[in-house]
């Protein structure tokens, strides 16, 4: 009774392609596949209708298990979640891109996927499923190899995805097919300027941007081109340097963590939240999507309680001000790798 309280106060936000976003969603980056099954169906026990996930978490067929487990269960049916996989940097020419979303939308054993994401604006050189132990910028384990780039362009990849949209609300018929199975399309890691590119020949209409976004990284110009070009945005890591402790991330280890930041304590000892509640509000108070991870139940419910209280303009204002524009998710740096994509 609760859940479906909670649920039904997570907004639906409306994207380019005429189907609604629920604006709370479940992050699946870094669940080991092992306890995946379980955070899946706990989060939609908890109320999360909407999963984001990828090819490259090496998650989504244990997140498929916990789908089904909730469905067989009778807590939700497969029209009620929104699902969301991405295609990553191997896979972008244009047979890859085909067997890709196959293969991705069979793991997690569905028969179509709500939103599928070109994961990076990069394409690396393919490698055989077969081969792809290391779904990352490297060749190996030890990260010394980096995966060399391949001439594949952006619209290419576009040009096939929309060829596998299926005829929808707003998707014009003559480029999308009855046996389409993507119902819609959108970018991830994209500036302003590729927005613009892809835009100018976009036939099916990119419905949301995947940004790496939180105080730390507020990027507003990016924000206000996206709103321009009617594309949603979708924050990840909204908890800024807490997602890249584990990775021993420089950058992180060197910042005052967003949960104990001034702004963000402070109004949440007024309003009686979380700090992580009220940097989830400072991002869906504008608009934007969230999709926080955790694999704790009781954390797993905290985040998704984050629509039903306000921020003062102050409030907002203030965190705001944390901007310095401080990019965690950079495989520039990261790793040492040499492809500088930011
Ligand atoms: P995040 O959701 O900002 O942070 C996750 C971290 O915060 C975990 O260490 C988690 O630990 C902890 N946490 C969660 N809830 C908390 C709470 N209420 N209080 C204190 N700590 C809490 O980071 P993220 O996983 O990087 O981003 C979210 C999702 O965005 C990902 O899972 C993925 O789906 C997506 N993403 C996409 C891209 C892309 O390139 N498109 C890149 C990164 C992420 P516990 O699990 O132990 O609770």
């Amino acid at each position: 009774m609760r859940t479906r309280s909670i649920t039904s106060k997570i907004p639906q936000l409306r994207l380019a392609s005429g189907y609604n976003i629920p604006q709370v969603g479940f992050g699946l980056w870094k669940i080991p596949p092992e306890q995946t099954a379980n955070a899946v169906y706990h989060a939609i026990k908890a109320g999360y209708r909407h999963i984001d996930g990828a090819y490259g978490y090496k998650n989504s067929v244990e997140a498929g298990e916990g789908i089904r487990r909730a469905i067989r269960e009778g807590l939700v049916s497969r029209a009620d979640l929104f699902i969301t996989s991405k295609l990553w940097n191997n896979y972008h020419a244009r047979r890859h891109a085909i067997e890709m979303a196959h293969v991705e939308t069979d793991a997690w054993g569905l028969d179509y996927l709500d939103l599928f994401l070109i994961h990076f604006p990069i394409a690396q050189q393919y490698i055989p499923l077969s081969e792809s132990r290391f779904p990352s910028w490297y060749l190996d384990a030890s990260r010394t190899r980096v995966t060399p780039r391949a001439p594949v362009p952006i619209s290419e990849t576009w040009q096939v995805l929309e060829s596998l949209v299926a005829p929808g609300p707003e998707q014009p018929s003559p480029t999308t097919t009855s046996s389409g199975f993507l119902r819609s399309l959108g970018v991830s890691n994209f500036n302003a300027q590729l927005l613009y590119d892809l835009t100018s020949h976009a036939r099916v209409p990119p419905s949301v941007l995947q940004v790496e976004h939180h105080p730390y990284l507020a990027q507003p110009s990016l924000l206000r081109a996206a709103r321009d070009l009617g594309i949603q945005v979708t924050a990840y890591s909204t908890f800024g340097p807490q997602s890249f402790l584990e990775l021993d991330n420089p950058r992180a280890r060197d910042v005052v963590p967003l949960l104990q930041a001034e702004p963000v304590v402070r109004a949440a000892a007024r309003l009686r939240r979380t700090p992580a509640q009220v940097l989830l509000r400072w991002c869906t108070q504008r608009g934007l999507v969230v999709i926080p991870k955790s694999v704790h139940p009781d954390r797993m419910a905290e985040n998704l309680d984050c629509c039903s209280f306000d921020l003062t303009v102050e409030e907002m204002d203030a965190i705001s001000s944390l901007d310095r524009g401080l990019r965690f998710n950079d495989p520039g740096m990261t790793h040492g790798s040499p492809l500088h994509i930011f």
